[in-house]
């Protein structure tokens, strides 16, 4: 008989204390780590009721919902949910891991006490929740700073140039 295909059905292990802290952020309140976390270690789970996607479809729209599959979303509003404090970044240290319709937060770099926590929240969080205001994570930031600077020296040279001609 052929071996059939299991699932590992083991929870992944998380650390007996919490590394890490809800406090201020640029946006408001972020998770930091408050001791090393490596690469791969699980952080925290996200936590919250379980809804069908039909049921989100009748309800009013939650950006605390986490859609696991097809047919199963978590509603990680309630405040007992510390992952819900994660912000976004477009250049991450941590990734969600679905696994039976539960969410784990998994550090995908080293991260260093005191480094902010955050995930990359997707395409569709991003356009409806992030965009309108303008990305605040350090890439996008850096980003806007690279452009200003640009435009800043565009301008210097547009006005050398004036100077010369008169
Ligand atoms: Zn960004």
């Amino acid at each position: 008989m052929p071996a059939r295909k299991t699932r590992k059905k083991t929870r992944p292990k998380l650390n007996g204390a919490h590394p890490f802290r809800v406090g201020r952020s640029r946006t408001g309140l972020g998770v930091f780590a408050t001791e090393p976390i490596g690469k791969n270690k699980y952080i925290v789970e996200y936590t919250g009721p379980l809804l069908t996607n039909a049921q989100c479809d009748e309800a009013a729209d939650n950006r605390y919902w986490f859609e696991v599959n097809s047919r199963w979303t978590i509603d990680g509003s309630p405040r007992s949910n510390v992952a819900r404090y994660i912000n976004h970044s477009c250049r991450p240290n941590a990734d969600p891991m679905i696994r039976d319709r539960r969410i784990w937060i998994k550090a995908i770099k080293n991260i260093e006490p005191g480094e902010e926590i955050n995930y990359d929240y997707g395409k569709d969080h991003f356009n409806a929740y992030i965009k309108p205001h303008g990305c605040q994570c350090d890439k996008c930031r850096e980003k806007r700073r690279k452009e200003r600077a640009e435009v800043r020296a565009a301008n210097a040279r547009k006005r050398k140039r004036a100077e010369r001609a008169s």
